[in-house]
């Protein structure tokens, strides 16, 4: 029997789509060619943090929506989202971050509380997801409202024709392959996880020349990074860029010196000018895209879910 709508792809996006079009009454079920432990989604570190995803309004108005829903999902410790505080620190004075406007309480750090080296900082309170948590939380929550997972590589969108009213893409990086999206290029973001040393705020720093620097505290380890390589499609773990990364977060955060060193990860983030958020209604079968979230697709994710789900709605017809 054909169901309202199929969902290409099982990461951060396709769970919180599929989820909020079962939830909304709509016959959806996903189609995906890795389970999510083995997803993009899985290596993010992940803050609520606007990083790499444009158009910078949207990402605002998906972002702020993103945000309220992980507020709610944090006072359930079972979902692996915590309110953390953090600093995002500069070498110069700057202004407020741009998406200070969605997140309440953004506050200048004082000079005492700025690292070596750093001119400039804000302290504020954000969404902290632990991944592999809440990846399980999502699916569960599918599951229990009746979603079927079945992995399966789609070769081409219309090959699930019949199966489905309208296809959901949410295939991250995979689209370029799917739909031969030009535009989508990898940025490949490593990580070394270590154990946690008793850390609880998060410190990150964009713009380190280095590379892009952060550390992000989880209830047993933390999260190093990192790396942000256009157009590298390499996903084996490099020994110069995580000695690189140790040294430079043990340089942000002095008490991880000696950290155990648990794992080295590798993600490769879809990068896009612009995610892609649209109705195609002329294809064989109508498509929803939902993909190309750049370095914030955990920070996107709600917001985009319930677009959507609208767009969805919209080419299901009353
Ligand atoms: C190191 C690192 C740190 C990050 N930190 C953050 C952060 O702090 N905050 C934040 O918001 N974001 C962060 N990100 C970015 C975030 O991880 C991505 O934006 C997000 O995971 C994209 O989710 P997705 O569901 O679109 O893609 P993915 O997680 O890649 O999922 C795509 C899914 O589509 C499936 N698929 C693809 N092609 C096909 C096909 N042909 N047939 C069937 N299935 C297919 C895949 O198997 C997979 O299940 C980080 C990323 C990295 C790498």
């Amino acid at each position: 029997m054909s169901a309202d709508a199929v969902v290409i792809g099982c990461g951060v996006i396709g769970l919180s789509t599929a989820i909020r079009l079962r939830e909304s009454g709509l016959d959806a079920r996903i189609v995906t060619a890795e389970l999510p432990a083995n997803t993009t989604s899985a290596v993010a570190a992940a803050i609520w943090y606007p990083y790499k995803a444009y158009p910078q309004e949207d990402v605002l108005r998906w972002g702020a929506r993103t945000f309220e829903v992980f507020e709610g999902l944090a006072a359930n410790h079972g979902t692996g989202v915590r309110m953390r505080e953090g600093v995002e620190l500069g070498r110069e004075r700057a202004g407020e971050p741009w998406w200070a406007g969605a997140v309440s309480g953004v506050r200048r750090c004082a000079e005492d509380e700025l690292p070596a080296g750093y001119r400039d900082g804000h302290a504020f309170v954000v969404p902290v997801v632990e991944m592999p948590v809440y990846l399980r939380y999502l699916v569960d929550r599918f599951t229990a409202a009746g979603g079927e997972i079945e992995e399966r590589v789609v070769g081409r969108p219309d090959e699930l024709a019949g199966e489905a009213r309208v296809l959901v893409n949410c295939a991250g990086l995979g689209a370029k392959g799917l739909l031969g999206d030009d535009s989508l290029r990898p940025i490949r973001g490593q990580v070394v996880r270590v154990r946690n040393p008793g850390l609880d705020r998060f410190s990150l720093d964009e713009d380190d020349p280095e590379g892009v620097t952060y550390v992000v505290p989880r209830s047993e380890d933390c999260i190093l990074g990192g790396t942000a390589d256009e157009g590298a499609w390499h996903t084996e773990p490099d020994a110069v860029a995580a000695a690189g990364i140790l040294r430079r977060c043990t340089a942000l955060e002095p008490r991880l010196a000696g950290a155990e060193v648990l794992e080295h990860r590798v993600g490769l983030r879809p990068g896009r000018p612009e995610v892609r958020l649209e109705r195609e209604a002329d294809a064989v079968l109508p498509r929803v895209h939902n993909y190309g979230h750049g370095g914030s697709g955990v920070t996107l994710s709600w917001g985009c879910a319930e677009e959507a789900l609208r767009l969805v709605r919209e080419a299901l017809g009353p």
